[in-house]
């Protein structure tokens, strides 16, 4: 159950657990983080505030 519509910051503990495959190819090789939620991602979509690491 992939949530491509939805940003990582909007995940929630379950959606964690059930797409967690997902989430580490999200986390892996961060270029982004999110100023207003501390989470890094490789792609800016999945950030709701990305910043450029
Ligand atoms: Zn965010």
């Amino acid at each position: 159950m992939a949530k491509d519509s939805k940003t990582l910051c909007k995940w929630d503990k379950d959606e964690i657990k059930d797409n967690f495959k997902e989430l580490k190819k999200i986390v892996a090789e961060p270029r982004y983080v999110c100023r207003k939620c501390a989470r890094a991602a490789k792609k800016e979509e999945n950030l709701c505030k990305p910043e450029e690491i």
